[in-house]
């Protein structure tokens, strides 16, 4: 059996060698490490052609420089498919980065979603304005002339003695007392610093401390300079100078 030699080539540049049986004896070029099988040289059959059947490969030698076995166009295309591949992988990772980006500013916009909500909330609960008491009728608007010496600093709301009275407003009660013609009287301070009055009370439930829009600070009473049940109750921005109650809460959404 007459053996033939291939040199293989492998990814680090190794030469491997492989054996074949082969049946024919066509002609081929004589290897560098051939034998002659009869101990004579192998016939040429021309073109440096010998019948394969005349020599043994008897060792490969290692490290010799390979023959070129790739041709132009192999190269090219090699060099195709390494930049397609690399093109693919920028894609990839573009797609992967672009992925990441959308995700983050998901995840800002739910974030920043939730602050909006949270103020929103936070604003809504400092300016939710309530009417001062109910089954009322109003008996003195701001600025009336009559029983005041400078015109009446606040809005009457006429209603039985023990009806409640509420925060106009979210805020901290920062008085509850007598003071004089007032009788009994609650002020609350807001947020914006506009102060509210609750005078005339019959008693305060409220003393001090934080209540919310709407919640009971005192009842309807006739204390103080009053000739008859009722809740005066005046708005002072800034603690300063009174303003027209009822313009307030109407600009405040609530129309007594
Ligand atoms: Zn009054």
């Amino acid at each position: 059996m007459t053996k033939l030699y291939r040199r293989l080539r492998t990814t680090a540049g190794a030469t491997l060698v492989a054996s074949a049986a082969l049946g024919s004896t066509g002609l081929v070029p004589v290897p560098a490490n051939a034998a002659p099988l009869s101990g004579a040289a192998p016939v040429d059959a021309g073109a440096g052609l010998v019948a394969q059947s005349s020599y043994v490969v008897t060792a490969v030698p290692l490290g010799l420089p390979s023959p070129p076995t790739l041709s132009n166009a192999d190269l090219a295309m090699q060099a195709r498919l390494a930049a397609q591949a690399e093109l693919a992988e920028q894609r990839r990772k573009a797609a992967q980065r672009e992925a990441a980006r959308l995700a983050r500013e998901r995840r800002e916009a739910r974030q920043r979603a939730r602050e909006r909500a949270a103020r929103e909330a936070e604003r809504r609960a400092l300016t939710a304005t309530a009417i001062p008491t109910s089954a009322y009728t109003l008996t003195a608007t701001f600025g009336m002339a009559g029983l005041w010496s400078n015109g009446h600093t606040g809005l009457d709301f006429a209603a039985p003695a023990g009806t409640p009275v509420v925060a106009a407003r979210a805020g901290e009660v920062t008085f509850a007392g007598w003071e004089g013609a007032y009788g009994q009287k609650i002020e609350v301070t807001h947020a914006d610093g506009t102060v509210t009055w609750y005078a005339h009370l019959s008693t305060i439930v409220v003393a001090g401390g934080p209540v919310a829009a709407g919640q009971q600070i005192g009842t309807v009473g006739s204390t103080g300079n009053s000739t008859g049940n009722h809740l005066h109750f005046e708005v002072r921005p800034g603690d300063g100078d009174p303003i027209d109650p009822y313009g307030w809460l109407v600009a405040n959404g609530v129309q007594p």
